[in-house]
């Protein structure tokens, strides 16, 4: 079960078509899909049913995104291999992989402990290594390490955080689910010090973006 086989990777050539059908066509993204365990960021009650395009349950009431969803936001991040990339909502860290297997250089922040520790030992295991995963408020984002080519944020915000904002680097692009029941999948990028272009896309569904517990 805990490992990947010819089966797993005849299921995920699947899965690429049915991505390219709905429309994604950037190699690096396809590719990364194309290569990664995801049953192996599952509990074992959905390994079967890993490779639908479908979210999953991953305890502590959070959800594995659907891999559409996953493959269109890395495709509007517009990512280069050696970005800075931060990722608020590490969750099963499927999406952290795929910005590691696309080159970039990840920080990644979870607000839930449980998931913060599996996704630690996870993706050493798996061969992906981001730069650091981070325990704590993604509405603060990570300051040590900003300013970031790219930020994705992979949960519902009711607003975009400003420490987010804050953190972008000038020429930069972040990618992120505006709203509070449905989210307008919305492109930021940063022309200036002062100055943001803002782009909505699709409506998305996603788990909301939680403030702090204390
Ligand atoms: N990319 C993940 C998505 C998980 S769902 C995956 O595909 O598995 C969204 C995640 O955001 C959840 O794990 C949730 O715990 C986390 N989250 C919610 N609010 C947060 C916050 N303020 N800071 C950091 N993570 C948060």
């Amino acid at each position: 079960m805990k490992q990947d086989t010819t089966k797993h990777q005849g299921k995920r050539r699947q899965l690429v078509l049915v991505l390219e059908q709905k429309g994604i066509t950037q190699a690096a993204v396809l590719n990364a899909i194309g290569d990664i365990p995801r049953h192996l960021f599952l509990d074992s009650s959905f390994v079967d049913h890993a490779y639908q395009d479908k979210a999953f349950p991953i305890g502590a009431e959070q959800t594995i995104s659907q891999p559409y969803t996953v493959a269109f936001q890395s495709e509007q991040l517009h990512l280069k291999p050696g970005m800075k990339v931060l990722e608020i909502g590490t969750g099963s860290g499927y999406q952290t992989a795929v910005l590691c297997h696309i080159g970039a250089e990840v920080y990644s922040i979870e607000r839930q402990h449980e998931l913060f520790r599996t996704s630690l030992k996870r993706l050493p295991a798996l061969g992906y290594k981001p730069k650091k995963l981070i325990f704590g408020d993604g509405y603060k984002g990570y300051p040590e390490q900003a300013p970031y080519d790219r930020i994705i944020v992979t949960a519902g915000a009711p607003s975009v955080p400003e420490a987010l904002l804050a953190q972008l680097a000038v020429g930069g692009r972040m990618v992120i689910p505006v709203g509070e029941a449905n989210q307008k999948m919305t492109v930021i990028t940063r022309t200036s010090d002062n100055d943001f272009q803002k782009l909505e896309l699709g409506d998305f569904r996603f788990v909301p973006l939680l403030q702090d517990k204390n």
